[in-house]
């Protein structure tokens, strides 16, 4: 069984609590693409977890993680937060985390000019989380990274290190007048930081492949969501990845595999972090209204996001680009802050409505076309079945599975593992 779980949004669905609830059945759990820009906030009974590189199933303890070739790591911030984890208790070793040696390392200088690039563009910025992700993919792309399986023999790697400071210094040094990039520091920090992750440093494809002749359950966790997809999102104002799951069987390094099932995180309202065309945004008393209520600040940088009501358009498109199967609607609860519920159904532009997700200029131009439905007024946090939901609440859950094209399987009321309805 290969089961994708996958953001049909801007990200932050929440699909790291829907990970750590869905992984009981898994055997694998493997995180596909990208780096420790990601935030998961997982909480259950053994206490609130901020996930960044680490795969969600990290806690629990009969599941194996793999991190995959698809990612890019910052070995300091990994090292980091496998430390966190075991300080809380976490047992991490070879057996549970396997990291795949084909992996990019993402470098101190990646973060470096990550930063270096965003002060230059001032008001201009991307909104980049400046972890180096964008410039440690294009080198991965420019065929010049380090990867996880090269910290096997790191002394072979001096003169790879001097050619690649050399290289990074005519930008660095050169272009941003920063300091230059040493060779012996890049050996010295991938001594530091590598070394103690190298025996979990293995051919995750392999393993991968053998776990799924052998029927193992293997589930694939993405980072961010569709509209952050570096081809089918939001260009420029994306991730540096495929996000989609289509890219899971690549990113996860068994790329002949088909996946039997894509899960979508969809949230019951919008959020995004940083810049970018973001149509449905909701500004004043009702976006703070719901910024507090739903705790939209970054698990990753604190940064507060930005909010509105659903977007039927966005959420229709990154339904289709995951190829979703079935929906978990997640964070309903928090709309018990709103009498009338803000719902935005098509976009205008240029005076015409629009129905399917634009690109470029379109997107850029369109406006929002709400439309208000009942609220409920009351907490829902509580409710484990469909008919405990308020009329209100149902109704919203039927209009919002018509409006996305998908069922919905799942109802999210709350952050905790138990708080979520199974719907029939
Ligand atoms: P991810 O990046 O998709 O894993 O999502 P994040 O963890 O960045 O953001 C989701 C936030 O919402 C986290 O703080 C979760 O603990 C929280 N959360 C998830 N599901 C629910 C829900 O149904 N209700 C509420 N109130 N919070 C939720
Ligand atoms: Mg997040």
């Amino acid at each position: 069984m290969l089961t994708a779980i996958a953001g049909i949004n801007w990200g932050d669905e929440g699909k790291g609590r829907m990970v750590d609830l869905l992984s009981e059945d898994y055997d694998i759990v493997v995180r596909y693409q990208g780096g420790n820009n990601a935030g998961h906030t997982v909480v259950n009974e053994r206490g609130k977890f901020i996930l960044n590189l680490l795969p969600s199933g990290i806690l629990r303890t009969t599941t194996v993680n793999v991190m995959g070739n698809g990612m890019v790591i910052d070995l300091k911030h990994l090292c980091e937060e496998i430390g966190r984890l075991r300080d809380g208790g976490i047992e991490i070793t070879p057996e549970n985390l396997k990291i795949s040696d084909r992996a990019v390392i993402c470098m101190p200088y990646h973060v470096r000019m990550d930063c270096l690039e965003e002060e230059r563009l001032a008001d201009k910025k991307f909104g980049s989380t400046r972890r180096g992700i964008a410039p440690v993919y294009a080198d991965k792309y420019y065929k010049k990274a380090f990867r996880m399986g090269d910290l096997r023999n790191i002394a072979a790697l001096a003169s790879k290190a001097d050619s690649i400071a050399e290289w990074k210094n005519l930008t660095v040094a050169s272009g941003y007048g920063d300091t230059p990039v040493k060779g012996e520091d890049i050996i010295a920090y991938l001594q530091e930081y590598g070394t103690p992750l190298l025996p979990h440093v293995c051919d995750t494809g392999l393993y991968l492949h053998n776990a799924n002749e052998q029927g193992k359950k293997i589930m694939f966790e993405a980072q961010l969501g569709a509209l952050r997809d570096i081809d089918f999102g939001i260009y420029p104002y994306t991730s540096s990845s495929n996000t989609i799951a289509g890219y899971a069987p690549v990113g996860a390094g068994v790329p002949g595999l088909k996946l039997d099932c894509v899960i979508g995180i969809m949230k019951a309202y919008s959020s995004c972090v940083g810049e970018g065309p973001f149509t449905c945004e909701m500004f004043g008393d009702e976006a703070h209204k719901l910024r507090e209520a739903g705790g939209e600040y970054g698990a990753a940088t604190g940064r507060p996001r930005r909010v509105g009501g659903f977007d039927a358009v966005a959420s229709r498109y990154g339904v289709r680009m995951q190829g979703a199967d079935v929906l978990a609607l997640t964070k309903m609860d928090v709309l018990s802050c709103f009498d009338k519920i803000p719902v935005c159904v098509a976009y205008k532009v240029d005076g015409e409505l629009v129905y399917d997700f634009p690109v470029g200029e379109a997107l850029d131009k369109a406006e929002p076309v709400y439309e208000y439905y009942e609220g409920w007024g009351c907490d829902i946090s509580g409710c484990r079945k469909f008919d405990e939901l308020p009329e209100a609440a149902q109704a919203y859950v039927r209009k919002i599975e018509e409006l996305s094209g998908c069922r919905i399987g799942y109802v999210s009321v709350g952050a905790g593992r138990e708080q979520y309805i199974v719907c029939e």
